[in-house]
């Protein structure tokens, strides 16, 4: 057994120059291109002309058609981390978003699976097209390459590759082609992250990040400017992800099948990863679900101000975390719970979380009273002149936060 530990050393030393080699590959490809717009596929959809879509809807009656995409196969696929499945997270984050999205009578929204499996119509196109989805898929890889090969449209480097089992990468792209036939004008991919294979070490990255088609792709312009207007959102609490790749935040790629590789998504598309699904504050189920209700409606307010609607500004209003005034006293004893996680999120609010010197990543919205907490409240009642509730948030520190909170 002994003399098998050098190869190992030398394999995870290879593992990791690839990775790095792969970073910097990517990023020069991205510099290159970076004054690159789309030049050769014909433009599938814009802002300008989904702007004024969603300004008729009412009086026409033509509504903006959403479809959501909870990531994977309904019984199997994702990332798993103990007993959490990501599957079923993006299905819990799914139908609130469907539900956000619904309240408002300009958008049509559909999913492409629920509680019960396959959307049926989704799940026939799959049963009577499959080899004409194939024969598709590889016409529309084909014309890509070509194009490559005749330097019209720019190869781009990319840290995905399509390595999804057979069935698997057939039912991807029948999702784009009966997107493309149904006409949706913006499909939202659901998605929780695991550490990609070359770096996979459990625990090193956290925060959420948005992917969108590259730029030379027919639905490009749409879906960037959409893909930044979700950022934009989810950045207002949200840790972004601190993988050195995805640092941009809304990250371009050619090669998700999701987001329209070979160009085979005509409407705007993005993929958003929410977070690591290993990150602590996913293991409690309370908090879990609190917190991807949170991220569902942030995306929510990213989809209306794409549109131009502007997000309401009061406190009830731009988050879901903060719905009732604090009425608890919450220590660094108290189990997890949602009053912590409104806590932190009313702290944050005003500046105080994460604690000066903190990142995001580092301090995340946790629902527990840690360290992290306990400093930002520490930082507020000093501020405010509040005495006696050290490291504690008690009924003064209460009233003084309720009272620019909730004012
Ligand atoms: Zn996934």
């Amino acid at each position: 057994m002994k003399t098998i530990y050098p190869y190992l050393g030398i394999f995870f030393v290879l593992i990791f120059i690839t990775f790095i080699f792969r970073q910097i590959v990517s990023v020069e490809w991205e510099i290159v291109n970076s004054n690159r717009a789309s030049v050769f596929f014909a433009e599938s959809t814009n802002r300008d002309t989904l702007v004024g879509k969603y300004l008729n809807a009412l009086s026409n009656g033509v509504k903006i058609k959403i479809l959501v995409v909870p990531g994977h196969e309904p019984d199997f696929g994702g990332a798993e981390y103990g007993s959490l499945k990501e599957r079923e997270m993006n299905l819990f984050l799914a139908k609130s978003l469907a539900e956000y999205l619904k309240s408002n009578p300009r958008f049509e929204v559909s999913f492409t699976r629920d509680d019960s499996g396959w959307n049926s119509d989704l799940e026939k196109y799959f049963k009577d097209k499959w080899d004409e989805i194939a024969t598709w898929r590889i016409n529309k890889k084909a014309v890509m390459n070509k194009l490559v090969s005749d330097g019209k449209v720019q190869k781009v480097g990319s840290l995905y590759h399509n390595n999804a089992p057979e069935k698997v990468a057939i039912r991807l792209y029948g999702i784009n082609k009966w997107a493309n036939e149904n006409k949706f004008d913006i499909i939202l991919r659901v998605h929780f992250n695991d550490v990609p294979l070359a770096v996979r070490r459990t625990g090193d990255y956290s925060g959420f990040s948005v992917y969108v088609p590259e730029k030379q792709f027919s639905n490009a312009n749409a879906s960037q400017v959409l893909g930044r207007s979700v950022f934009n959102r989810l950045s207002t609490y949200g840790a972004k992800s601190n993988l050195p790749i995805e640092s941009a935040g809304v990250i371009e790629d050619q090669d998700l099948v999701a987001v329209g590789s070979f160009n085979t998504v005509d409407g705007a598309s993005i993929l958003t990863e929410y977070g690591y699904i290993y990150e602590s504050q996913y293991r409690n189920k309370e908090i879990r679900n609190a917190l991807l209700d949170e991220y569902a409606y942030q995306t929510f307010l990213g989809v209306e101000s794409f549109f131009g609607e502007t997000v309401p500004a009061s406190a009830k209003s731009d988050t879901t975390l903060l719905a009732d005034k604090f009425s608890e006293k919450i220590t660094s004893k108290s189990k997890p719970s949602k009053e912590a996680l409104s806590l932190q999120i009313a702290l944050e609010k005003l500046g105080y979380y994460p604690p000066a010197k903190e990142e995001r990543n580092d301090c995340p919205l946790t629902g527990s009273f840690g360290p992290c907490t306990e400093k930002a409240v520490t930082a507020f009642q000093k501020e405010n002149d509040i005495k006696g509730e050290s490291g504690v948030f008690g009924e003064k520190t209460r009233d003084v936060l309720n009272s620019l909170i909730f004012n």
